[in-house]
């Protein structure tokens, strides 16, 4: 979920591409998570994923694929179609387009003809197919399945091909494909940094960063929105582990500048682990009375071990009601204010921090739709205070999207506003 641009990419690194093979991964409901595998495995031996490829069971196509993936990229990587029936054609295809020839292996049979035997059933003569390997390949072992993989070197490109199934494709390409690419990619050092940010959307957040990176060139800037958060990942390749982390750095420094205080953390903690963090640190306490998030931020604030530490209690003040006898909102203000207001959520804030007895009281109230908005209080409007012992700190906002989109945003608008408040605690 979210939008992911790569703002700017890295010309030194050896880069790859990934064709992913099967009819079923053009279906609605199947998510090709090979690929998302190979692409983080590859980028940890720094080697960038360039294109990817999706495509059926089908020859004319996959030979179309995979010509125009050899002819812009120096690693292809094919996933998938290596099982025995008719509709595997990755061999048949990539043997055609290297013009190589394709040969039975005796020994892929014989280890092939022996997992059966182990099964005690007798093979179908259709997965002698599996031993068929193309001239000058080299042969990947497959400890998980029958299909063993193929590694070729051809002119200008190293072609890899491998089983579909996850469960054969992890451990074949982590014991046989990284020590190849590593000799590859060569003592590549990468330093990365990262940047989670809340309260600027994605556009603003590019437009005030968007200057600093195109500044350097060197750096590879990628910006990741999803509801309430955008993240900036910045990756440098250097000869040395210094080299790479002396660009980055340089890079870091000036968006840390501009962004400041919209940056929660640059680790890949969440922000409720943030605020857990700086609760336990502060010996601080919180209690939260909810009511358009119906729970939602206990729930993320629970979600973090050691929360037992610092979350006390949390209300789920729905009804007028229940805002009067839990939260000890007076009726005349709900009356007057209507439930979704600033008076509302300073009530709930301040009410479920007094009756609870914690360091801090959060409330929500606010209209999260799709039906039940107005004129004066839209849906999407939502009221957050945060009250501390000193004082009580209030933001309305007006959130876009789904129900559910505008729940998730007032729920880290209050974790953003609680961290805040902790900052001056
Ligand atoms: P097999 O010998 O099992 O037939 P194969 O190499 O022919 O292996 P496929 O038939 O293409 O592989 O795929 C087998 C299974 O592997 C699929 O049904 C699917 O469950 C899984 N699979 C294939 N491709 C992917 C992918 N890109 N991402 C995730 N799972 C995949
Ligand atoms: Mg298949």
């Amino acid at each position: 979920p979210g939008h992911y641009r790569q703002a700017s990419s890295l010309t030194s690194m050896l880069s790859a591409e990934i064709i992913a093979i099967g009819s079923e991964l053009l279906t609605p409901n199947f998510v090709d998570t090979n690929s998302m595998y190979l692409t983080r495995q590859l980028n940890e031996l720094g080697i960038s994923v360039v294109m990817k490829t999706i495509v059926g069971d089908d020859e004319i196509y996959l030979e179309q694929a995979l010509r125009g993936s050899l002819e812009r990229t120096p690693i292809v990587i094919t996933v998938g179609g290596l099982g025995p029936t008719e509709d595997d054609v990755t061999r048949k295809v990539v043997a055609r387009v290297l013009h190589r020839q394709l040969v039975l292996d005796d020994a892929i049979l014989a280890a092939i003809e022996k997992r059966f035997k182990a099964r005690s059933i007798d093979m179908p003569k259709n997965n002698a197919r599996q031993a068929l390997i193309l001239t000058g390949s080299t042969v990947l072992e497959n400890k998980n399945g029958t299909a063993p993989g193929l590694w070729i070197g051809a002119d200008r490109n190293h072609v890899v091909l491998l089983p579909g199934p996850p469960s054969e494709l992890m451990p074949m390409f982590e014991e046989t494909c990284i020590p190849k690419l590593h000799k590859l990619a060569g003592d590549i050092a990468l330093s990365r940094r990262i940047f989670r940010t809340t309260g600027l959307a994605e556009s603003s957040l590019d437009a005030r960063i968007a200057p600093i990176y195109q500044k350097h060139k060197n750096v590879q800037t990628t910006v990741l929105a999803k509801p309430g958060q955008v993240d900036v990942r910045l990756t440098a390749a250097g000869k040395t582990v210094a080299e790479a982390d002396r660009a980055v750095q340089e890079l870091a420094g000036e968006i840390e500048m501009e962004l400041r205080d919209y940056i929660f953390t640059n680790t890949e903690q969440s922000l409720e682990e943030v605020v857990g963090a700086s609760l336990t640190a502060k010996q601080a306490t919180i209690a939260v009375a909810e009511s358009c998030t119906g729970g939602m931020l206990a729930e993320r604030l629970t979600a973090v071990d050691g929360s037992s530490r610092y979350f006390m209690s949390g209300l789920i003040t729905y009804s007028n009601e229940s805002k009067i006898s839990l939260a000890d909102i007076p009726p005349l203000l709900l009356e007057m204010q209507g439930a979704v207001s600033e008076e509302v959520a300073r009530g709930l804030a301040e009410g479920v921090r007094e009756k609870v007895g914690t360091t801090i009281g959060v409330g929500i109230t606010g209209i999260a739709g799709p039906s039940g908005g107005s004129p004066e209080k839209p849906v999407g409007t939502v009221h957050i205070a945060v009250a501390g012992p000193a004082l009580t700190k209030h933001q309305a906002s007006l959130f876009y999207g789904s129900r559910d989109r505008v729940r998730w945003q007032a729920a880290q608008a209050a974790l953003n506003m609680t961290r805040r408040l902790l900052m001056e605690i």
